[in-house]
């Protein structure tokens, strides 16, 4: 049994950023209204900003790395969850200087997802925001695919390279190709001896068996793609410049930026055992090793385990690489601390879900709405820990959790407001993406409002009508997360659903009796996810390892529907 010193394990985030503004208050700031930090003295008029984050658990990534000469803001998700597309909004708006905000984050699916749609939202509104995602993980796909790969402890350098990049006062074309350069020259490659345990809960995410390590693990504790025998630092040390060096990027040079970084337990000293062989077998093989970083630089919660990170350096990337940087966790040279807070140039964002609000009362079909939500919530309670059991199987074991917090915003939206399903709907769905996080938060809100947004103030939708606003808002779901029936996704028990429903509106049954005869269609499909490979999302990494589980999206999806369908009348 393991602890994690909590006072209450939902707020774990909330305290934890608290105690950092705290402790570096010098450095970092609150970002108004959202959950983020932006630097001291950030953004400054007429220089780019650089915005990093994702989940947290992974400290100093990423708010530990904001300050002078890095990134200008972190926004911060829940543990092991991406921020949701409002908080990145946000952030992106605080940070803007008027130059422009570059987002930079690893490669998640949830992350890419809830950015891209904040991305396209400051877009709509005039700001020059662009993307350059980390893929360094060398271990999620094959040579070739590099634009696959996650992004794990190499996120330090693309970040480090273009926080200095807009430092020196390049202009946005300019920081997005730095960053660009530094990505396509960085590898990393992961190991792992022992899971790591989340707040609240008393048994590791995952374990390892002992004498054996995982080889390639995420980290968020996505099993490795391989199990080794447990080797000597000497042995590791070849095993991980071995991989990395067989995977150099084209014309690499001969010298490198090299990163050996703890996973969260392993201890320093122990680092410093296999750096010195790292260092040696470098040497040996002809990399010149440039300013090393031995310490834990990305973490996962108490991970035991570590990385090894090259990044090959040209001149300029070399000189970004060394350029001063003052922030709590990495520093280098010497830099002054600004006084002054920063100028942010736009207006302060607006709240997209009280837009939907009609007011006055809810009207009759506003209350089925409210009912069906209701049942789902206590649906999704019901089967909190399930749905993460499923998920840590392969992948990081958070869905229960995201569910029951998007779930549970929905239903305050729903309560919050008048209006009829559609705009009670409308509304839930944003709350719902916003709590909630994650790949499954940006996914289920859109797909609530796409249903509310179809339905509209359709007082008495009729079957054809309630077919129409499933069908479209599957059609959003698919093109929110680029996936297909097949790819082991909510998409396999809500594509069956939906068409099972169309043949029983078409054939004259009510909304209720239509959606009954529709489940067992859901719950096939939802079944049939256990002996699929997943291709989307973060399980996607594990091939043949993700096959034999159901996947959580899926089973989740399930409940969902079952609850909502209690609450529309049979008839
Ligand atoms: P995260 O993957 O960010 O941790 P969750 O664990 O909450 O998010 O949700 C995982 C579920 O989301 C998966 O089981 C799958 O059903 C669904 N999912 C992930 N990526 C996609 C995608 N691209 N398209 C459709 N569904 C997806
Ligand atoms: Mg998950």
């Amino acid at each position: 049994m393991k602890r994690v010193l909590t006072n209450d394990a939902r707020a774990f985030k909330d305290e934890m950023v608290e105690g950092f503004l705290a402790a570096y208050g010098r450095y970092v700031r609150r970002v108004p209204d959202a959950s983020g930090v932006m630097a001291v003295g950030a953004p400054r008029r007429g220089k780019v900003s650089v915005l990093i984050g994702g989940g947290s658990g992974h400290y100093p990534a990423f708010a530990g790395t904001v300050g002078q000469g890095l990134a200008d803001g972190a926004v911060i998700g829940d543990i092991f969850t991406s921020p949701s597309a409002e908080q990145v909004y946000r952030c992106t708006k605080a940070l803007d200087g008027g130059a422009g905000v570059l987002l930079s984050y690893g490669n998640y699916s949830g992350d890419v997802m809830n950015f891209d749609m904040a991305q396209a939202r400051c877009r709509d509104e005039g700001m020059d925001v662009r993307t350059v995602i980390v893929t360094d993980d060398v271990a999620s796909a094959p040579k070739g695919r590099e634009e696959e790969r996650r992004g794990v402890a190499g996120d330090l350098y693309v970040f480090k390279v273009a926080g200095a990049a807009a430092a020196r006062g390049d202009d946005m074309d300019g920081v997005e190709e730095a960053a660009q350069r530094a990505n396509a020259v960085t590898r990393s490659i992961g190991i792992a001896f022992a899971g790591c345990t989340l707040p609240g809960q008393t048994e590791p995410l995952f374990t390892v068996e002992p004498g054996k390590m995982e080889v390639g693990m995420g980290v968020h504790g996505e099993p490795g793609i391989r199990t080794a025998d447990l080797l000597p630092a000497r042995g590791i040390a070849e095993l991980l410049v071995d991989t990395l060096l067989e995977d150099a990027p084209e014309g690499a040079g001969s010298r490198a930026a090299v990163m050996l970084n703890g996973l969260g337990s392993t201890k320093y000293e122990e680092l410093f055992v296999l750096f010195s062989d790292v260092n040696r077998l470098l040497g040996e093989r002809g990399v010149e090793v440039h300013e090393p970083l031995v310490g834990e630089l990305v973490t996962s919660l108490d991970m035991a385990g570590c990385s090894l990170t090259l990044m090959w350096l040209d001149g300029d990337l070399q000189e970004l690489h060394d350029a001063p940087a003052a922030t709590p966790a990495f520093s280098r040279g010497s830099l002054e601390l600004p006084q002054e807070t920063g100028e942010t140039v736009l207006a302060a964002p607006t709240s997209s879900a009280a837009a939907t609000d009609a007011g006055g009362d809810l009207s009759e079909s506003g209350a089925v709405a409210l009912d069906a939500l209701e049942r789902a919530l206590g649906a999704v309670q019901d089967a909190e820990q399930e749905l993460g059991r499923l998920d840590a199987a392969a992948g990081d074991g958070d869905h229960g959790a995201g569910m029951v917090r998007g779930m549970g915003a929905a239903v305050e939206a729903a309560r919050g407001g008048g209006g009829s399903a559609g705009q009670v709907l409308a509304r839930a769905g944003m709350a719902f993406s916003g709590a909630a996080g994650g790949a499954s938060g940006a996914l289920y809100g859109a797909w609530i409002s796409a249903i509310g947004q179809s339905l509209g103030d359709d007082e008495k939708p009729d079957a054809p009508a309630v077919h129409r606003a499933l069908d479209s808002s599957l059609a959003t779901l698919r093109e929110t997360g680029k996936a297909e029936p097949g790819d082991k996704t909510m998409i396999d028990t809500l594509d069956p659903f939906v068409r099972s429903f169309g043949e029983a509106a078409a054939g004259g049954a009510s909304p209720g009796e239509a959606w009954q005869r529709a489940l067992p269609d859901a719950e096939r499909g939802a079944d049939s996810t256990a002996g699929m490979i997943s291709t989307r999302g973060r399980a996607s990494k594990l091939g043949e390892r993700s096959r034999g589980h159901k996947d959580p999206g899926a089973v989740s999806m399930l409940y969902v529907l079952r609850a909502a369908g209690d609450a529309l009348p049979k008839k």
